[in-house]
């Protein structure tokens, strides 16, 4: 029987209707979420991925800044756009996309954000925190998404055999962080491969749970995989195809087709992975927004 879908799009739905819910209880006590974000040069994927972003924070309620810089902006000019965001009160969460152009060091601007609007969850901050389990940081989005969708279905992480293949900062990283605490949707036993790993498929064969961010399309082929097992696919490759209208069709990291077979549970590309991302960073605005709030309050109460 082939494997049962794990819907992305549904269960992202799901996440973006509570962050409404949030939000307009935060409004309600005078407090809007404020997501700013930034985008540097004319990319035409990271310009839908902008508009996509600033589109569903309206949606949610916040209060939703997107600024658009020339491609020829320097490293000086986009620090003063980030501190004089780190600076507004009405914003408690910033993205700056990525990628950025070459003149300007990506690293040092991610750095530059304060960590408490950092909603990308990609300051060393919060990558500190959330290896040490520090619970007040943010999660990278498309991790803290799987490890949401996976407690939305009801796969129990708890003493699973996890392999994740891809140790990207983005993904890989941060996803084993996240299933290695001693938390809910967590207390995962977790093997992380990559490109230097020897035998892929002995390790992912062995997997309850297996994660695939490895940036190569229809890479995890149905031998590879455990019979019965949680398969979810990070992974989002444009491959040509004279099929389709505009030439290219998008895949996973997975090869569905055979993969279906054997697993018990799968997440498609698209309508996976994809959609949870945005949610996330949408739930995580909505953190920012409380965390600053009861800061804000306890100040208020100690002055
Ligand atoms: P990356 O290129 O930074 O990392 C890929 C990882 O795969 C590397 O750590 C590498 O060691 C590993 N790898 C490569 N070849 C391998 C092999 N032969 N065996 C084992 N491991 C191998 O990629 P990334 O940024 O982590 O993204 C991974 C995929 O996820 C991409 O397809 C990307 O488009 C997708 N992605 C999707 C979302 C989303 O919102 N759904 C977000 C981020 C990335």
């Amino acid at each position: 029987m082939p494997a049962e879908l794990i819907d992305g799009t549904a269960i992202a739905r799901e996440v973006r209707s509570d962050v409404a819910r949030d939000t307009a209880r935060l409004i309600a006590r005078g407090i809007r979420p404020g997501l700013a974000v930034v985008l540097v040069g004319e990319n035409p994927a990271s310009a839908v991925y902008v508009r996509a972003k600033g589109k569903a924070s309206e949606e949610a309620g916040m209060h939703s800044v997107t600024i658009r810089l020339p491609a020829d902006t320097t490293q000086a000019q986009l620090f003063e756009q980030v501190d004089r965001l780190n600076a507004d009160p009405a914003i408690h969460g910033i993205l700056v996309q990525m990628p950025l152009p070459k003149q300007i060091d990506s690293q040092a601007v991610v750095r530059r954000v304060r960590p408490e609007k950092d909603v990308d969850g990609f300051h060393p901050v919060n990558a500190g925190k959330l290896l040490i389990g520090e619970r007040d940081g943010f999660a990278p989005c498309t991790p803290a998404g799987v490890q949401e969708m996976l407690v939305r279905s009801g796969i129990e992480t708890k003493g699973s055999e996890c392999v994740i293949v891809g140790r990207s900062t983005i993904v890989g990283k941060p996803m084993a962080a996240l299933l290695i605490q001693d938390a809910p949707g967590a207390n995962a036993t977790v093997t992380i491969c990559h490109s230097r790993t020897v035998d892929l498929g002995a390790h992912t064969r062995r997997a309850d749970i297996l994660i695939v961010a490895a940036g190569r399309p229809r890479f995890i082929t149905g031998d590879m995989v455990k019979p019965g097992s949680v398969v979810i696919d990070v992974g989002i490759n444009r491959v040509d195809d004279v099929r389709a209208k505009n030439g290219y069709i998008l895949v996973g990291d997975v090869d569905f087709a055979t993969v279906r077979e054997v697993a018990g549970r799968i997440t498609p590309v698209p309508g996976g992975v994809g959609p949870m991302t945005i949610a996330m960073l949408l739930k995580n605005t909505v953190r920012a927004a409380e965390l600053a709030s009861a800061e804000l309050a306890s100040a208020g109460a100690a002055a």
